[in-house]
């Protein structure tokens, strides 16, 4: 006899911490194969920054790495591609040597689009793609949509300079 389909199994999987660790670990597997894991990489959602999608830092020691992922990120709204593409982003670092013990390949991480060049290279074109449809059309009116801004009459001057003084580095801090 046939059993009728667990709804449950059609419904997408919320973003927690573990996912996270299981998305890192298959993007890690499937477009960083070459790249070895040199110390404990941890990932989790952080703050809900409003021009950062992502950063890498490494501790004094060199023994950890921590990639923090915008936590709005989290929210089923966003195409997986967004978050696929944050989290490789900071795999490149790692593999730059930024954020990582490994050796450093450039001098600065972003100098010369070498991330997208790179994430491209490694076969994430069509994932890009949607990243930067999504993150240059949708991103601030999500934003604002789950945040909402303090209404003090000039919030909307105080967003556009804002925005300006980030041009060029949304995305992450690393
Ligand atoms: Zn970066």
């Amino acid at each position: 006899m046939l059993s009728t389909p667990d709804p449950a199994l059609a419904l997408p999987v919320p973003r927690t911490d573990h996912w996270l660790e299981t998305e890192l670990n298959f993007l890690w597997e499937s477009f960083f194969p070459d790249i070895p894991i040199v110390n404990q990489v941890e990932i989790s959602f952080a703050r809900p920054w409003k021009s950062r999608l992502g950063l890498i830092r490494l501790s004094e020691s060199g023994s950890h790495t921590y990639i923090g992922i915008n936590r709005l990120l989290s929210d089923l709204q966003v195409p997986s591609q967004v978050i696929s593409i944050t989290i490789a982003h900071e795999l490149v670092h790692y593999s730059h040597g930024f954020g990582s013990p490994l050796p450093r390949k450039y001098k600065h991480p972003h100098c010369g689009a070498i991330v997208p060049r790179e994430l491209a290279s490694r076969g994430l074109t069509a994932e890009l793609q949607v990243f930067k449809e999504w993150t240059s059309r949708h991103w601030y009116s999500f934003y604002f949509s789950i945040v909402p801004q303090r209404d003090n009459g000039r919030s909307g001057g105080r967003f556009w300079r804002y925005e300006s003084r980030e041009r060029g580095r949304f995305g992450d801090s690393a």
